[in-house]
């Protein structure tokens, strides 16, 4: 069951949950071509080990441990982390749709802070 990534990383995306993940497998990373094309960061799902080191380094706690656990109103980002790859621009376009959708979708989230986004998640 692979970590999943929501909208507080949007506003905030600081690549600290990349400096500790042992497998590489959060993206973009800084050095790669589309971080300046991406709203927020993927974990894939098939490459995560589900180590939960990225949980407590991001400051915005953004990160859910589960599919299961991701919120209801961020359901819709699971997908976008599973079909995110650096290098097909396809996948990178798909994925940007599905937060873009997302955004559109919760206006009312979007309007607090990403530090206080993940306590909104269950109202
Ligand atoms: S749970 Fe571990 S392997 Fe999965 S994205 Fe986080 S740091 Fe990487
Ligand atoms: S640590 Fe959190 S806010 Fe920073 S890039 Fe990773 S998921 Fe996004």
């Amino acid at each position: 069951m692979p970590f999943i990534i929501t909208d507080p990383c949007i506003g905030t995306k600081d690549t600290a949950c990349v400096d500790v993940c042992p497998v590489d497998c959060i993206h973009p990373r800084k050095d790669e071509p589309e971080f300046a094309r991406t709203t927020m960061l993927y974990i894939h799902p098939d490459e995560c080990i589900d180590c939960g080191a990225c949980v407590p380094a991001c400051p915005v706690a953004a990160i859910y441990d589960s599919t299961d656990s991701t919120p209801p109103s961020q359901k819709g980002l699971i997908e976008a982390n599973a079909v995110y790859r650096t290098g097909d621009d396809a996948a990178v376009s798909k994925a940007e749709q599905l937060v873009q959708a997302h955004v559109a979708a919760h206006a009312d989230l979007m309007a607090v802070p990403p530090a206080e986004r993940a306590a909104a998640h269950a109202k």
